[in-house]
């Protein structure tokens, strides 16, 4: 089976379009999403829309929670504030029941899925390092638990290795081997605000009889998504960010 793993949506509708395109043509079996599907870009409804529509399932992001109240937004920055409190004014009641009943973990039986981290979900904490990684594998059961929230891509394993992915910029995807005998933590990046300095969506597939997870990048309309971020009157470093990837 190929299971295909999008996250970090964040409203922008042009890259969710392609992100969904791209997984379409890769033969995905199903498709998940990892949380934070509005917040930041301009286009929070359709996007829910778009999401739950073509997803198999979906775990709620803080973004999500923020925007229909159920998480505070006091540690969130004065641009996540702000993005917030716009998306909460313009989401339609039934886009914000939607949001408000997503789970905060999925779980199949070789994989999990949470938007942070499978230890405490709801506190939205971030796996950067080998050592934030090792301390997870004990709160799930599962050989694999696909996250997001960093918008980074990398993986990590249960003895502590950690590999950042990058894709070169001539290239679209990098594969990556699973061994049969480890366990890991699969970060698969973000659709609509990557932060690792390449502007390129992402999106990940995971194929069960390959072992396998291909990381692939991908390119979107940058410059449409940045004049509705700009036209909706939120914070004009919210587009500048786009197009550099940070
Ligand atoms: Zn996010």
């Amino acid at each position: 089976m190929r299971i295909g793993f999008l996250s970090d949506i964040h409203a922008n509708l042009e890259a969710c379009e392609v992100a969904l395109s791209v997984l379409r043509q890769e033969r995905v079996d199903r498709i998940y999403c990892l949380g934070d599907l509005v917040g930041y870009g301009a286009d929070p409804g359709r996007c829910v829309d778009l999401v739950l529509g073509e997803c198999d399932g979906a775990v709620a992001g803080n973004h999500d929670w923020a925007s229909v109240g159920k998480t505070d937004i006091l540690y969130f920055n004065l641009f996540g504030r702000k993005a917030i409190l716009w998306t909460a004014k313009v989401l339609a009641p039934h886009h914000k029941s939607q949001l408000s009943s997503l789970p905060l973990f999925i779980s199949d039986i070789e994989w999990c899925a949470v938007h942070s981290t499978p230890e405490e979900p709801s506190q939205w904490n971030y796996i950067f390092t080998p050592a934030q990684a090792l301390r997870q594998f004990q709160h799930f059961a599962e050989r694999i638990c696909f996250v997001g929230h960093s918008h980074s891509p990398a993986i990590f394993d249960d003895i502590g290795d950690m590999k950042s992915i990058v894709v070169p910029r001539d290239e679209s995807s990098v594969v990556v081997r699973l061994r049969p005998d480890r366990r890991y933590i699969v970060n698969v990046g973000s659709v609509g605000q990557p932060r690792d300095g390449d502007p390129r969506g992402a999106v990940a597939v995971f194929d069960t009889e390959q072992n396998t997870v291909k990381f692939i990048r991908f390119e979107y309309p940058i410059a449409e998504a940045q004049r509705k971020i700009i036209e909706a009157g939120l914070p004009e470093f919210l587009a500048d960010r786009l197009e550099r990837g940070v």
